[in-house]
């Protein structure tokens, strides 16, 4: 009856719940800075940025280094 119905979509969404998680931290892992190319297991900390855009400690450290010159 509806008990079952509403049992089963509960666990359906659950289901789709994990796959989608699952999905989210694959994606992480394999996030990479856009300015250098380094994975996020080479870094200390990976910033993200909009869409799919990263900068990591480096590039950061790197840039405030070329700000730091130029004043
Ligand atoms: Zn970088």
């Amino acid at each position: 009856m509806n008990t079952n119905r509403s049992t089963d979509f509960s666990q359906t969404m659950l289901e789709l719940h994990e796959a989608i998680n699952a999905l989210r931290e694959r994606e992480e892992d394999e996030a990479s800075c856009s300015f250098c190319g380094k994975r996020r297991a080479e870094v200390s900390v990976l910033v993200p940025g909009p869409n799919t855009l990263c900068i990591c400690d480096q590039c950061v450290a790197r840039a405030a280094r070329l700000i730091g010159q130029r004043t």
